[in-house]
Parts: structure tokens; C-alpha cells; sequence
């Protein structure tokens, strides 16, 4: 049988872990392998120095608190690599690539209390927490990168404008090649700044999702609806000619204006401008489909809003 104080001073010095022990004047009292190799500071160098006098690169008005908190309430306590990234600066052994430049750690600091349940030493365990650190900032990249190659757009998952620009170049060729019709249609939201103005962006927001909404619903599942700015959609019609996306445009109009949207606990009128225009022998590319649905558009804010003016070449 060994000796059980000598086997769990074993484990304790060749955990994979750092462990040491301070008391309550902050002299360190244990200082096992892990620590040795990572400070590069021998237990015999340190045991019986003050913590903060070893070590004057800790976080001592922290940590010294920290100590001051557990003596008197008796409790453990617990820092995550993602509150404070390190208590000691340590270097780890994992490729430079992974974007972490210290070892990463968990931390916990622990009461050893004596006979009358006073609080005599501190235990300090450190957990190398760098890999889940360098999982975790790869993630974070991973998932920007995603929302980048998206072709939604995250307040309203409406495709964005990225998106609708290319669907437009593919419609155009298409309907150049096969002699379709093709047809866009270009709404803004009337007076937007005011909801914000008075109402908060948050209400703004809201607004932008319903408006969403109901366009989403009003529209056929072979039209393309888009973000194409703040407050600004685009809808491509294939198959459709202008007749068509006039009558579209003032349905979706009176579908926005029919009903009021709530939003910040209010009962808002919403109203869209719109402008149209469909593909003609001389469209020279699709870019002048959008600058026609533009003009209307600009027309229909000149006549007074909440209305839809069809683009007319000849003026
Ligand atoms: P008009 O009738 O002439 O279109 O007036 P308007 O106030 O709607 O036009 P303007 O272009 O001046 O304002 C558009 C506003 O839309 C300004 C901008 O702050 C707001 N906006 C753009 N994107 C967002 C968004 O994602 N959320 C919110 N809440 N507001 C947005
Ligand atoms: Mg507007
Ligand atoms: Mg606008």
C-alpha cells in the first residue's frame, strides 16, 4: 500500500493541470509541476514568497479582491477564459495560425478551510483552456464568412442585394435568349425616417419585417424579392409584362396600406411609393431596367407618395 499523502502529493504535482496554494498573506505554499513548467519558476524559487511580489505582472487589484471575497465568504470562486483571457501569461504549444498568443485559461480558486471552518490557504487551479479558445475564434470566422457567401439579408431574410443584382443579370439573359417578358418593379417606404424619428429604430426594424412579410406573401413563388437598400426593394417579375406588374405593384400597395402595422406598442400606417418598367428591344442591360423602376419611383415620390408610376421611355 503506498503512502496516500505521497500518492496525492504525486498526482497533485503531475496533474495536467496548475495547481498552487497561497495563505491568507498571499505567500505561495504549493507550487506543482504544471506551474513550474509554464512560469518557468522553480516551486523552490517561490514557495514562501508573496504572490503578488514573485509575480508582479499579475492582475494583483483583481485578484487580490478576488482572494479577499473567498476569505470571507467562504465560497469558491471561478474565471472563465472568456471574462479574463489569462491569469498567468503563459505560452502554449499550438500553432501561431490558430490567432491565440497565450495560453488561454480557466480558473479556479478554492477554500481550504481549517478545523473552525476558517479559511486558512487558497487553492488556485488553472485549466489550459487555449483550445477551446482557438475552436471558438475559428467558429466566430467561420460563421462571418458564412454571412458574407449568404444571399440573405439577416433583419428581413429577404435576399439581399447582392443577390437580386445577379438574379436580375440571369432573368435579363434569359428572357433576351427565350423572348420572355420580364418586368421589376423598385418600392420604398414613405417617410421611413419618421417611424425612426419618432418611434426608434427597434419600431423601424419592425416595420422592415412586416413590410417584408407582406410583400413575401402578396408575390408569386417564380418572383424574386429582394433588400435592395435600407427601406428599398426590388421584385423581378419573369414571364410578366407591364400590364401585369401594374396591377401587382398596386396590389402590393394597397396591401401595405390596408392594414396598419404594430410596432413599439402602436398601431402604425405604412404606406409604399412604387416605380415599374419592363424589358424592351433596347434595354441595353439590366442595370437600365433598375434606373427605369428608379425614375418611376422617384415620379411616384414627386406625386405625392403611397402611388405607382410606370416608366415611360418616350418621357
Ligand atoms: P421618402 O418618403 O422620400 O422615401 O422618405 P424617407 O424618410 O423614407 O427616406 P430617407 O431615404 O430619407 O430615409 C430612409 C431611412 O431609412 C433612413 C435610414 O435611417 C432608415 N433605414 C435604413 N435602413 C434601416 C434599417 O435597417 N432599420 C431601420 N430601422 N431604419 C433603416
Ligand atoms: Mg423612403
Ligand atoms: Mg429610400
Amino acid at each position: 500500500m503506498p503512502d496516500t499523502d505521497q500518492l496525492l502529493n504525486f498526482i497533485v504535482d503531475r496533474a495536467n493541470v496548475g495547481i498552487f496554494v497561497i495563505n491568507r498573506e498571499r505567500e505561495i505554499v504549493l507550487w506543482n509541476q504544471f506551474m513550474e513548467i509554464h512560469s518557468e519558476r522553480k516551486a523552490d524559487t517561490v514557495v514562501g514568497r508573496n504572490l503578488f511580489e514573485a509575480f508582479p505582472e499579475l492582475p494583483q487589484k483583481w485578484l487580490d479582491r478576488k482572494i479577499e471575497n473567498l476569505l470571507i465568504l467562504k465560497n469558491f470562486s471561478f474565471t472563465s477564459w472568456e471574462q479574463r483571457p489569462y491569469l498567468f501569461k503563459f505560452a502554449h504549444n499550438r500553432p501561431v495560425t490558430g490567432g491565440v498568443d497565450c495560453m488561454r485559461q480557466d480558473c479556479t480558486l478554492m477554500p481550504v478551510k481549517d478545523g473552525d471552518g476558517e479559511v486558512q490557504y487558497v487553492c488556485f487551479t488553472l485549466f489550459d483552456a487555449t483550445d477551446t479558445s482557438i475552436y471558438q475564434s475559428r467558429l466566430e470566422e467561420t460563421t462571418a464568412q458564412l454571412r458574407e457567401l449568404s444571399n440573405k439579408d439577416g433583419l428581413t431574410q429577404l435576399f439581399n442585394r447582392r443577390y437580386v443584382e445577379e438574379a436580375l443579370e440571369t432573368e435579363f439573359a434569359r428572357a433576351r435568349r427565350y423572348d420572355h417578358k420580364l418586368s421589376v418593379i423598385l418600392t420604398d417606404i414613405d417617410f421611413f425616417k419618421k417611424v425612426n424619428d419618432i418611434h426608434g429604430h427597434l419600431a423601424g426594424d419592425e416595420v422592415l419585417r412586416e413590410v417584408s412579410r407582406r410583400l413575401t406573401e402578396a408575390l408569386r413563388g417564380s418572383d424574386i424579392l429582394g433588400r435592395y437598400g435600407g427601406e428599398e426593394f426590388l421584385i423581378i417579375l419573369p414571364e410578366t409584362d407591364v400590364q401585369g406588374a401594374l396591377v401587382l405593384a398596386e396590389r402590393l400597395r394597397e396591401i401595405i396600406a390596408a392594414e396598419p402595422i404594430e410596432a413599439d406598442g402602436k398601431s402604425l400606417t405604412v404606406n409604399i411609393s412604387l416605380g415599374l418598367t419592363e424589358l424592351r428591344d433596347t434595354t441595353a442591360a439590366y442595370a437600365q431596367l433598375i434606373a427605369e423602376a428608379d425614375v418611376g419611383l422617384y415620379q411616384s415620390k414627386e406625386n405625392g407618395r403611397n402611388c405607382t408610376t410606370l416608366f415611360r421611355p418616350d418621357t
